[in-house]
């Protein structure tokens, strides 16, 4: 198929007008102007009129088990009260309640663009009774703060889910109807662990799971540095974050020293350091841009502005980290601090808080860091042969910059194609 557009963004060149892609199966084949890639190719010609055609979008950190608690929390005075506000909503929710909340935030994610997410959730289990519409790398949320001595236990569960998900995709790939083909081949065999916290997730929990990480090709995340009580718990072995979290039975001897950031380099150790996702970053002391500044590799980090908003965190130090040499990406995180699963809605805020940092690399932030931050840089997040044929086209208004126009888009996305197939009209 020949997909021609008024304009081809494909983030690894200049935007190309009257541009076209060829796409074959679930590839890209080739990418250039409409006259170039109709002589060089053979295929149904698909001409979406005055659209920008550019890959789809990639969110780097979500848990869309909590979709079904948009505007339920409002903002609370600290953090841990949202952590008590959330935890208590949860407790009214079932299997049934969180299957249902996955599948509807699949489906907004994708009628916002999103093709690809990082999906941490909390019920590993219930991965293999959802087909998700769009490519999906599942991490299992991990928490042991109640039983610490079940580690080895929790983590082999929570990868025996993972496992037999990811299988029953392979399997079913060959045998059964295209239906299926398409769930398996969006099912990705890259998968992950995520020890929810520092606060949530025992030291021996972290190691276990970056143990298994340099066994196997998962990836890691985590939330880290997200609120000033997580750095006044750490730090000063004190405030309402502390005093919540030694009441649950958490031994707190590793508070009262050093910040979160600190106890985590040093708890993993720099080998650990390019597996990591690392998600928030809000909180960091002059000390710990110093230990930033000198850990080679770099871990990934995420950014969620319209989560960050919400709770009222200080500046997000995007400029600062981007020039020690981090790779920085947007993720919405869930809706139970945030409006919508729109990245354009990310974007824009960003835009908002960062008008200096350009149309252009705002967009890379939810296309090619993300997919560099998956390890899908060979495979997402731009246009270009041998790429997923993952694309999403936009109305072209033709008359500011392109990427203006891309931030600037605030209605579903009419027409996408994930893995090589056309979705249009949300
Ligand atoms: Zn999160």
């Amino acid at each position: 198929m020949i997909i021609r557009a008024r304009t081809v963004v494909t983030m690894d060149r200049a935007p190309i007008e009257n541009g076209a892609v060829a796409v074959s199966r679930n590839r890209i084949v080739d990418v250039g102007a409409f006259n170039d890639v109709k002589a060089r190719n053979v295929g149904t010609h698909l001409d979406l009129g005055e659209k920008v055609l550019l890959p789809g979008l990639i969110n780097a950190h979500c848990h869309l088990d909590y979709t079904c608690l948009c505007g339920k929390i409002p903002p609370q005075d600290s953090f841990t009260d949202w952590i008590r506000a959330i935890n208590a909503e949860k407790s009214e929710l079932s299997p049934k309640d969180y299957l249902a909340s996955i599948n509807d935030g699949f489906q907004e994610a994708k009628r916002f663009g999103t093709t690809a997410i990082a999906n941490l959730t909390a019920f590993p289990e219930l991965i293999s009774q959802v087909q998700p519409p769009i490519r999906t790398c599942w991490f299992a949320e991990l928490i042991d703060i109640r039983a610490p001595e079940r580690v080895t236990e929790l983590v082999d569960s929570a990868i025996d889910a993972l496992r037999s998900s990811m299988a029953c995709a392979d399997i079913s790939a060959p045998s059964k109807r295209s239906h299926s083909r398409r769930i398996a081949a969006l099912q990705t065999p890259r998968w992950g662990l995520a020890p929810h916290a520092m606060f949530t997730a025992s030291k021996d929990l972290f190691l276990r799971c970056e143990k298994i990480a340099q066994k196997n090709d998962i990836l890691l995340t985590t939330h880290l540095a997200e609120s000033p009580e997580e750095m006044e718990m750490f730090r000063d072995a004190s405030g309402p974050l502390y005093e919540f979290i030694k009441s649950i039975g958490r031994p707190m001897n590793d508070c009262g020293n050093e910040t979160s950031l600190g106890l985590f380099i040093g708890a993993l150790g720099d080998r650990a350091l390019p597996e990591w996702i690392v998600v928030h970053l809000n909180e960091l002391t002059e000390s710990d841009f110093d230990l930033l500044e000198r850990s080679d590799p770099k871990f990934q980090i995420v950014h969620c502005p319209r989560s960050h908003n919400y709770f009222g965190h200080r500046p997000f130090a995007f400029e600062r980290l981007r020039s020690l040499g981090f790779n920085v990406c947007l993720g919405t995180d869930s809706l139970a601090s945030n409006q919508t699963l729109s990245l354009f809605d990310e974007m824009r805020h960003f835009q908002k808080n960062f008008p200096n940092i350009s149309p252009n690399e705002i967009l890379r932030l939810a296309t090619v860091n993300p997919a560099r931050a998956l390890r899908f840089e060979n495979a997402l997040g731009q246009i270009r042969p041998g790429f997923r044929a993952d694309l999403i086209a936009l109305p072209s208004s033709g008359s500011t910059d392109v990427f203006e126009q891309i931030i600037a888009c605030d209605a579903p996305v009419s027409w996408s194609m994930v893995n090589g197939q056309v979705y249009r009209d949300w």
